[in-house]
């Protein structure tokens, strides 16, 4: 039996997973896909955010301002890239320079720390290519960017290196409590732990019914994005939004940490937890949005298109409870989620302690993920520069990648301008020497997403 067992391999429960692993406990995250970070935590806008935008006195104002001042350190210590960019909310109206006011005093009231209110000429000399229009910005020079399943692989392996066990594709379909918790998935294997932590992101909802609670509901917002190529880098530094309205914080631009450009993202309703397609009508919306901030954008520069959606909860703040024993809900962790996630992982922590969890702290912990010298010579993914030792240490190294969007999400390799059409292959063959499974057995994300049906040289077995 375990001691705690965490529902949900994504940044919450990484971080949570990483800061429990403190402590002398078994521990395990039950993840339903082939890999960790494939929910929310996999496609978002990566910003780490100042918190001027949450309500004064809500969870999402507290975790987030502290989450921020938490992600530069615990980014050195698990090796994840992060750059303090800084984000400007940009105003063309009286009534715009009125709300950036009241987001200065509010970003003030939550303890953002060196906000200012920039004039027309400050902004420009600031970012040289924003739409001429703008007639002031609020600036916080304490956002930043980091990549979000980047955090959430690093934060997993390094639990897993102090001794947290991570299940994949292990659906959690129901729970039962006696005298612990038994935890059942999809295709009927079970595991037992005394706590659980439910971090299911978009189903976070459905496993808390699954221990009698049905005091909340989760629905899918999508927000959809453009990606442009790395040479379209230098169209803007800081993430740049405009004021804010009630389905969020609205189309944005920003330089991802790789250093692309990402513009999106949409906020619009779902009614399916899984649809993640990509719309004509959410692009051009992104379009109009954006050609209102910049007075040129090299469209020709997009390299991809892509679809996250939120887990958007039915309580306007995020949902942090214990509403049976032992159980901890970690529910409707929509954005600021992932900048908060450090202090989310501190808050379920504590939640934990003061609830009788008793547990000597671990000799050996260590909370640091090291840079692995590697021996770099064979370059398979030629746009973003991965070598075939990358692709090995990707493999091997906790949580090892199963398969080729894992190993994606962990080098990047395939994400640079030819988006795989080069490396695949050479990808594929690696994987199957390292997992020691036929190369037609190597999938895309698990399941069935066989990359190769059979051989053509050599005959069709
Ligand atoms: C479009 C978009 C933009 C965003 N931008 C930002 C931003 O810029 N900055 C910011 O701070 N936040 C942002 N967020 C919010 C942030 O991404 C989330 O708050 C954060 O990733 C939540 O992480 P999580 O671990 O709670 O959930 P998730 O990452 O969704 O993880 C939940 C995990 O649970 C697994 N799971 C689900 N059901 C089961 C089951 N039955 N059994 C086992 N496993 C299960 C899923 O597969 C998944 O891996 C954004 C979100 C979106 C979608």
């Amino acid at each position: 039996m375990y001691k705690v067992a965490i529902i949900g391999g994504g940044v919450t429960g990484g971080l949570i997973a990483r800061k429990l692993a403190q402590l002398d406990i078994s521990m395990v995250i039950l993840e339903r896909e082939n890999d960790v970070a494939m929910g929310q935590s996999k496609a978002n806008s990566g910003i780490v955010h100042a918190g001027f935008d949450p309500v004064p006195g809500t969870l999402k104002a507290k975790l987030n301002v502290m989450g921020n001042q938490m992600m530069e350190q615990i980014c050195r210590e698990l090796n994840v890239k992060y750059r303090k960019n800084g984000a400007l909310v940009v105003g063309y109206t009286d009534e715009d320079i009125k709300n950036i006011e009241i987001l200065y005093h509010r970003g003030i009231e939550n303890g953002v720390k060196d906000l200012k209110v920039l004039t027309r000429e400050q902004v420009f000399a600031l970012e040289k290519n924003l739409s001429r229009n703008i007639k002031g910005a609020l600036y916080a020079p304490t956002s930043a960017v980091v990549c979000p399943y980047e955090l959430t692989i690093h934060s997993i392996g390094n639990a897993m290196d102090n001794g947290c066990d991570l299940i994949r594709n292990f659906e959690v379909v129901s729970i039962n409590k006696s005298d612990c918790y038994t935890i059942y998935s999809k295709d009927g294997r079970s595991i037992e732990a005394e706590y659980v932590i439910n971090c299911a992101g978009l189903f976070s909802d459905k496993i808390a019914q699954m221990v009698g609670d049905d005091s909340f509901s989760i629905v899918p917002r999508a927000g959809e994005y453009m990606l442009l190529d790395k040479e379209a880098g230098d169209l803007v530094e800081a993430t740049i939004f405009r004021v804010p309205n009630e389905r969020g914080k609205g189309v944005l631009a920003t330089k991802t940490v790789d250093g692309n450009i990402l513009l999106g993202p949409t906020a619009v309703d779902r009614d399916d937890k899984t649809d993640k397609k990509v719309t004509a009508k959410g692009l051009e919306f992104i379009k109009k949005r954006e050609s209102e901030l910049f007075d040129e954008i090299p469209y020709n520069m997009v390299i991809t298109q892509f679809t996250g959606l939120r887990a958007h909860g039915d309580k306007g703040d995020f949902i942090i409870n214990s509403p049976v024993q032992k159980f901890i809900n970690v529910a409707g962790i929509e954005s600021p989620g992932l900048t908060s996630a450090p202090a989310i992982a501190e808050m379920v922590y504590d939640m934990l302690i003061e609830g009788g969890l008793e547990a000597d702290k671990k000799e050996n912990y260590n909370p640091v993920r090291p840079v692995v010298d590697l021996h770099y010579g064979q370059v398979i993914c030629r746009c973003e520069e991965v070598t075939r030792a990358e692709i090995i240490d990707a493999i091997r190294r906790n949580p090892g990648a199963l398969d080729v969007d894992g190993v994606k999400r962990r080098t990047r390799s395939g994400m640079g301008r030819c988006q795989g059409g080069f490396c695949l292959p050479h990808i594929v063959e690696i994987l199957s020497e390292e997992l020691g499974v036929r190369e037609e057995d190597v999938t895309k994300c698990g399941g069935k997403s066989n990359i190769l049906l059979s051989k053509l040289k050599g005959g069709i077995e």
